[in-house]
């Protein structure tokens, strides 16, 4: 994890807006708010690897008719549970939104995470992991992180 600089709770509200724009947003930007205050809204811009994004925990998922996803479930075993049959299958929500993320650039996106426990988990981008996981990309993926524990410029975690 490459750690950026470090960004305040109004920069992460406005992108985080600024990423769902169109959508409605407010339950899960009171989510997000309340994820951060557990650790004071200490956020910290990143760049994460293919390896790191595989190993991000998420968060249980029901998004029927798709597969239903377990708590605490890592990105690469979900991404095994969308195999490619199953994503054959037009008429899933779930699929839909993931396979919606197939051609875009991920170094354009923003995912929010949480660090705890010596691991990342999910806090908003979870079809964007999946898409990203399932359809092979490497590139690193910038991402707002909350409850990293030492913030310095270009400081390396999780090497
Ligand atoms: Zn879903």
């Amino acid at each position: 994890m490459k750690i950026l600089r470090e960004v305040d709770w109004p920069e992460v509200r406005s992108r985080y807006t600024c990423e769902h724009r169109g959508g409605s947003l407010s339950d899960f930007l009171n989510q997000l708010e309340r994820s951060g205050e557990k650790y004071g809204h200490n956020w910290a811009e990143v760049l994460i690897s293919r390896e790191e994004a595989l190993s991000v925990r998420l968060p249980p998922h029901d998004h029927r008719p798709s597969p239903k996803l377990e708590v605490g479930l890592l990105v690469c075993c979900a991404a095994e549970i969308f195999t490619e049959p199953v994503l054959g299958n037009d008429t899933a929500e779930c699929l839909g939104r993931i396979r919606s993320h197939r051609n875009r650039d991920f170094s354009r996106t923003l995912i929010f995470l949480e660090f705890c426990d010596d691991s990342l988990r999910h806090l908003d981008g979870l079809h964007r992991l999946l898409a990203y996981a399932i359809y092979g990309l490497t590139q690193e993926i910038p991402a707002f992180v909350c409850g990293l524990p030492a913030l310095s410029a270009s400081s390396r975690l999780l090497e």
